[in-house]
């Protein structure tokens, strides 16, 4: 994560006031502590009653909500803004993060491999399968989408032979782009309904908050994807 300095900076540069992102910036850090130390001490112990109770850069829906209604209840509009600038200022930051970023696009690269729409069946006890229903046959939820079923018949959306290819191929043609980081950025945002006036922000400056997240991470010794 960018450190409380460099959420700072962004955050004043959206206009925000200091004291809304200093709150916003310790209770999505440090949830435990700053909750205890602000007068939320019964806020927490409930969320832990229901089991539900913050963790550190905690992005579930639920943690956001509670964060949000935390940070309002005292800076207001002001505060919401502040914890969802910290959010996105963190998911950018993990793009920035060359074996984060590299893992990220592993998994993706294997979830757009998965045919979600393929069904298939196969047969109860031979290695044949059929894309329709035939005598002796069982659905199988997908059939391999590259090889069609030629290798063999699966259970699984690839046949080990392909999956194999499919992993070399993903992990060779790992190319982290700026179009990559906003199009996973966007995607994020309308999951985490990041509030408009954040996502205003951030499309205007996302070249200067990059560079700003980038100095960040060099001055503590680490290395950044920068060859957009
Ligand atoms: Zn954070
Ligand atoms: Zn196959």
């Amino acid at each position: 994560m960018p450190s409380h300095r460099c959420h700072e900076r962004i955050g004043r540069m959206m206009g925000l006031s200091v004291e809304a992102l200093r709150d916003a910036n310790q209770l999505i850090d440090g949830p435990e502590r700053w909750l205890n130390t602000h007068g939320f001490y019964e806020i927490n112990l409930i969320m832990k009653l229901f089991g539900s109770s913050l963790k550190h850069d905690d992005d579930r829906k639920l943690g956001m909500k509670w964060v949000r209604f935390i940070l309002q209840s005292i800076h207001g509009q002001q505060g919401i803004l502040a914890a969802d600038l910290h959010y996105a200022i963190d998911y950018i930051e993990r793009w920035l993060d060359p074996e984060m970023a590299k893992w990220i696009i592993e998994k993706i690269s294997m979830n757009d491999l998965l045919p979600p729409n393929r069904h298939g069946f196969v047969h109860k006890y031979r290695r044949e399968w059929s894309p329709a229903y035939r005598d002796n046959f069982l659905p199988i939820t997908a059939y391999c989408s590259t090889c069609k079923g030629r290798m063999k018949p699966i259970n699984a959306p690839f046949c080990n032979e392909c999956r194999i290819d499919l992993l070399e191929n993903a992990k060779g043609s790992v190319k982290i782009t700026l179009e990559l980081i906003i199009n996973m950025l966007a995607k994020k945002i309308v999951e985490r309904e990041i509030c408009q006036e954040v996502v205003d922000f951030i499309r205007r400056n996302l070249q200067a908050i990059i560079e700003m997240i980038i100095e960040d991470r060099r001055q503590r010794g680490l290395n950044s994807i920068i060859a957009f």
